[in-house]
This record gives structure tokens, C-alpha cells and sequence, in this order.
């Protein structure tokens, strides 16, 4: 493994086997599920089902039940006790990865090998071979905003973090980064440091000092580098001073990072001074990348989803620099890589990778009771313009699992679907017999947002929460402003959030006051960056990090910084 990745790769090379593998993506599913089942068929989930050896998909999918985390967590859990019988894989898992877990208020855990390793690096190898024919680069470095997780061991002697702090933790990721000519700009000990904001002003100060060498500006998922930027905003002059003296402020108090750093880190006013006299000039920080990295070619990592609403500060930071969405992916696997790279990120889609795991997809319907009805359909069955839930099958213990991805399929890559991010699949705000997405939430936010625009104001992170002690219930929008906002427009903004959500089911019900009126809470500055810290506190890496997007009861420690922060508050009256 260690040869093949040593080798220089060849972006041609890769694009050639991804054609290849695409041209027959239902050949390719049938035989990966074959190795899948043939390597794991001696485990206790799939001897329980019934499988008996067969590794064909009608066999398969008329034995194993379609599950959800919850369904697999008893096996999980034995797994991370230590029971190294073959309970949901032939090879032991020694590893786990613990994934974001947003939504639930806690990180799940699940299992990690080094197949998911392998198709980690085929997933970025296949968009980097396409990015790099729309957007090629030079040797150089890219300012990489990665950070590891805490790492634990679990009970039963296993290494637990989250999956990107697995990924860059291997030697593979290294030698990818480097053969793709963009290794990080930071010292290892900066990505592994034991405190974020530490980490963060050392890969900004690492950036700066390689300036001129800098490629590529990127991140796991795009809030990283809005998060980095803004935090730029308050440190530039202290970075500038670190680069004048050639001494590290005394804000960075880790050792190892300290002793990394100081490697770096020479006396050069000359560059200070440079950087002070860009930073001075930019207006309100609009094309701050560019400014000090002016051999960038582009800002690279996942736009798309619940990172949409952070692509207009992405924007402004970059001014003509393009944008380019990364891959699609989860702790539990990878799904599709970018190979359409000059589609900005609200069009971006995802061509399936048919050899890294199992892929069906549940067909979603306006109609539920049709809906029940409907069997998933394989990778190469798919119907362009139809949305479905995916159901993953991979190389590490999970069989017919549902992600909790929406997606729609957009077109064909050759036989294989490439598919555009739609939502989670749990709705987020129900009341009544309304039903909003994340999508809805994040369309209405947007309208809403617009009339701050005219105010040269923005909303800088926002979520939900359904709150029930009222009687009828209501929705409430927390919001973090960048400034403040006269009470007229915040009560327009509270208007045009209830009227923008469109769905029938809550127009009526809000009509007849079976739903109260919506709430607009707006909370202090730096509100979410305390949940950032809080998760981070819990074992989450920034890295990975997604603002959860609606904050229920069992997520009390979220819901208590959320309500704790609150300076305003408004009703609306659009339906009065
Ligand atoms: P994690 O829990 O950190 O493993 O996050 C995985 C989840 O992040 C996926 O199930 C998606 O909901 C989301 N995600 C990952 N990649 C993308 C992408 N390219 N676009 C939108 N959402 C994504």
C-alpha cells in the first residue's frame, strides 16, 4: 500500500479508472458487494440473517433489514468493550471514529479500517485528477484549517477520534497531500496541537509565512475557513508583530506547538509590513485571501448543505478566487468525489465512487403512504430529478445502513449517478402537520437575511428550536448578527422568516393558530462559538464541525448557551 502511494501519481492515470470504473458501475457494485460479503460473511450480524455465504444483492437485500445507527449501536458497542469475536467484520476493528453526531447532541461511534482509508484517498485523488485539469497547480503548499480531535482509548484498549483525525493520522494522507503537491503549510504538531484556537493562529501564522508558496486554501467543510478568517479579523496585528520580532506571541502556551512554530517562525519586518499595509487598505476584509496569498488558485472544501449559508462570507473573503466544493463523504464512508469542479457550490454534485461500498437508495415521495411501499433501488437504478434517502454498505461493519443523506440525482457520470446534496432526512421543525427541512430552515434564513443586507449587516450562524412549553407550540430562529439591527428591521426579518416558510402544512396550521407565531431570538456575539467550543469539549473536531441546525430538549447544554445568550426577542405578526 505504502509502495503504491509513494509512487508520483499520475492524475491522467486516475482519471482513466475512474472512467472505467464508471462505464460499468453495476458490474463494479455486484463485485464489490461479492468482496464485501465474502470477506465478513463469517460474522455473527451477517450469520444471524441468514446469509449463509451467498453474496449476491437479491439475497442480500432479502436477508439484512435496512437499520439506523441506533439499530447497530449493541454490536458497536461490544466492538468498543473490547469483544474482538467477528461480530460485524472478519478482520478486527482496532480503530473507531467518532462522527460529528450534530444532531443528536453526542458523537456516535463507528468502526474505522483501512479500507475506508484507501477509499479516503481514491476519493480525493479522483477530484484532485479533475480539479487539476480545470484548475492545475503548481509544487507549492496549501494553508490547510484541518484539526485533530481528542483521542481516547476506549475501554476495550481500541484508539477512538473522530474519522478525519484517523485520516490524518495515516501516512497515506500524508503522501497524497505531497503528491498532490499540496502538502500542508503547518507543522504536524500545529494539526495536532491540544487546543484549536492555538492551532487555528499557528496554521494562520504558518500561511503567512510561507505566503508566496501557498496554492491552495482549504478546510474539511467551508466553515473552517470562514471561522479562520474571521478570526484573522481580531489577530492580524498580533500575527504581524509574531512576524516582525520572529517571537511567538505568548497566547500559544502548548509546547509542542510552541517548539514547532519557533522552527518557522524568523524576525522579517519587511513581510510585516507588507501584510499590515494590505490588511490597512481591503474594504470590511472583502478579497483578504487573495490579498495575502496571491498565488492561490483556488479555495477548496465541502460548500454544499449545511455549509451553504456560509458561501457569501466565503465570497467576500475571496473575492475573484473560485470556490470549489470538495467530495461527499461521512465518518461512516465516502460516497462520491467532485469531478465537475467549475460548477459553483450551489450546483456542485457528486459522482458515486462504485467501488468503495454498497450503494442503494430509498426513492422519497411527496406521497408517504406510497412511499412506504417503495423498495430501495441500486446504484445504477436511479432516476435523474428524483430525490432518495442512501443506504451505505461498506468494507468496516455496516450493512444496508441509512446515512440520513437526502439526495437527487442530477445526471450520469458514464453509468454512475452523480448526485447533489438535498438534506438531512429528519425533519427538523414539526409542530402540527407541517413539516420543515434543514433546506426549508436554511431558504427561509436567507430571505430574512437579505433585508439585513441593506443594513451592511449579516446573520453569522443561526438555528432552531422547536419550543413546545407555549400553547400552541412555535418555531424559534436563534440568530447571531454581526452587528446590531434597529428593532423595525428585526421585526420586518421576524415577519419575513414566518412567511417564508411556505410548506401547506404550516401556512394553514399558523392560519387557523394551531402554530404560534414564530420568534426571532437573537443571541450575543461569540453565542456560537461557545457551541463550537462546547462540542469540541466533548471529543467533535472543528474539522468536522457542523452548527446544528435545530437544538431539541435532549440537546440541553446547547439549548441552555443558546438561551442564556439571548439579548432580543421578537414575535411576529405576519399572520395577525
Ligand atoms: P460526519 O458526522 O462528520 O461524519 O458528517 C457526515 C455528514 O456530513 C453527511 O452525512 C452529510 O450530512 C454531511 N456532508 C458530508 N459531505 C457533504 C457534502 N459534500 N455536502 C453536504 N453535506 C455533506
Amino acid at each position: 500500500m505504502l509502495e503504491k502511494m509513494d509512487k508520483k501519481f499520475d492524475p491522467e492515470e486516475v482519471i482513466e479508472e475512474f472512467e472505467m470504473l464508471t462505464k460499468d458501475a453495476e458490474r463494479v457494485q455486484r463485485e464489490t458487494l461479492q468482496k464485501i460479503l465474502e470477506e465478513n460473511g463469517r460474522t455473527e450480524y451477517l450469520q444471524k440473517w441468514g446469509l449463509n455465504g451467498r453474496t449476491d444483492p437479491g439475497s442480500f437485500k432479502a436477508c439484512i433489514p435496512l437499520v439506523t445507527h441506533k439499530d447497530l449501536e449493541p454490536y458497536i458497542l461490544r466492538i468498543v468493550a473490547g469483544d474482538a469475536s467477528p461480530i460485524l467484520t472478519g478482520k478486527r476493528i482496532t480503530t473507531i471514529s467518532l462522527s460529528s453526531g450534530t444532531s443528536q447532541g453526542k458523537p456516535k461511534f463507528v468502526p474505522f479500517n483501512d479500507e475506508l482509508v484507501d477509499s479516503t484517498m481514491q476519493i480525493y485523488k479522483t477530484s484532485f485528477a479533475f480539479r487539476n485539469r480545470e484548475f492545475p497547480i503548481a509544487n507549492g503548499k496549501a494553508l490547510q484549517f484541518i484539526y485533530s480531535s481528542k483521542q481516547f482509548k476506549t475501554e476495550g484498549g481500541l484508539e477512538a477520534r473522530t474519522a478525519t483525525t484517523n485520516v490524518y493520522n495515516s501516512l497515506q494522507f500524508k503522501n497524497t497531500m505531497k503528491a498532490m503537491q499540496t502538502p500542508c503549510c503547518s507543522p504536524d504538531e500545529v494539526i495536532f496541537g491540544p487546543d484549536f484556537q492555538q492551532s487555528l493562529y499557528c496554521h494562520l501564522l504558518s500561511g503567512l509565512i510561507y505566503w508566496d508558496e501557498i496554492h491552495v486554501v482549504s478546510s474539511t467543510f467551508a466553515h473552517s475557513i470562514v471561522y479562520a478568517f474571521r478570526t484573522f479579523e481580531q489577530v492580524w496585528e498580533e500575527l504581524c508583530s509574531d512576524i516582525r520580532e520572529g517571537v511567538l506571541t505568548s497566547r500559544i502556551t502548548a509546547p509542542s506547538i510552541r517548539t514547532a512554530m519557533s522552527k518557522l517562525l524568523k524576525p522579517n519586518p519587511e513581510l510585516a509590513d507588507t501584510i499590515y499595509k494590505k490588511c490597512s487598505r481591503l474594504s470590511n476584509w472583502y478579497g483578504l485571501i487573495p490579498e495575502l496569498f496571491p498565488n492561490a488558485k483556488y479555495i477548496y472544501g465541502i460548500m454544499t448543505g449545511t455549509m451553504e449559508p456560509y458561501l457569501k462570507k466565503l465570497r467576500h473573503y475571496s473575492g475573484e478566487l473560485p470556490l470549489l466544493s470538495g467530495d461527499y463523504g461521512s465518518s461512516e464512508g465516502w460516497i462520491g468525489s467532485n469531478v465537475n469542479p467549475k460548477l459553483p457550490p450551489e450546483l456542485a454534485t457528486y459522482a458515486v465512487l462504485p467501488n468503495i461500498g454498497y450503494f442503494e437508495f430509498i426513492p422519497l415521495r411527496d406521497n408517504v403512504e406510497a412511499q412506504k411501499h417503495d423498495k430501495p433501488v441500486g446504484l445504477t437504478e436511479v432516476k435523474v430529478g428524483e430525490e432518495y434517502e442512501i443506504i451505505v454498505t461498506n468494507f468496516a461493519g455496516l450493512y444496508r445502513y441509512r446515512l440520513g443523506d437526502v439526495v437527487k440525482v442530477t445526471g450520469f457520470h458514464n453509468s454512475t449517478p452523480e448526485l447533489k446534496f438535498v438534506c438531512r432526512s429528519n425533519l427538523l421543525l414539526t409542530i402540527n402537520i407541517d413539516k420543515n427541512t434543514e433546506k426549508d430552515l436554511q431558504l427561509a434564513v436567507e430571505a430574512a437575511a437579505k433585508l439585513l443586507a441593506e443594513e451592511k449587516l449579516e446573520v453569522v450562524d443561526f438555528t432552531s428550536h422547536v419550543d413546545l412549553s407555549t400553547d400552541p407550540g412555535h418555531y424559534v430562529i436563534f440568530w447571531e448578527m454581526s452587528g446590531d439591527a434597529g428593532e423595525e428591521l428585526l421585526e420586518e426579518c421576524c415577519n419575513c422568516l414566518d412567511r417564508s416558510f411556505v410548506d401547506a402544512g404550516y401556512v394553514s396550521s399558523r392560519k387557523v393558530k394551531a402554530i404560534g407565531a414564530l420568534e426571532l431570538r437573537v443571541v450575543r456575539r461569540g453565542t456560537f462559538q461557545k457551541i463550537l467550543v462546547h462540542y469540541v469539549g466533548m471529543g467533535a473536531a472543528v474539522s468536522q464541525f457542523k452548527t446544528p441546525r435545530c437544538v431539541g430538549l435532549n440537546n440541553s447544554s446547547v439549548l441552555q448557551i443558546l438561551c442564556s445568550n439571548v439579548v432580543r426577542s421578537y414575535f411576529s405578526t405576519a399572520f395577525c
